[in-house]
């Protein structure tokens, strides 16, 4: 049985106690996210929740910003 990526992304996120791991504040139902890869697909990564963050799309961006690809940190 294949779980949808948001069945896994819902289920991250109740292990993360709703909270984003950028700013470590809560991202609340009804509000905007984003999914960041840890290792992006192009680089072999994959959609295992361990690959996965939900972020806030500001955080999300900021991730981004500060790091180069090679160097993102693990959320
Ligand atoms: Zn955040
Ligand atoms: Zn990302």
């Amino acid at each position: 049985m294949k779980t949808s990526l948001i069945g896994r992304v819902k289920t991250l996120w109740e292990k993360r106690d709703g909270k984003c791991p950028a700013c470590n504040q809560q991202i609340r139902a009804g509000d905007e996210w984003h999914v960041h890869h840890q290792i992006p697909k192009y680089l072999g990564g994959d959609d295992t929740l361990t690959n996965l963050a939900i972020l806030h799309p500001n955080c999300h961006r900021q991730v981004h910003v500060k790091y180069k690809l090679d160097e993102l940190p693990a959320l």
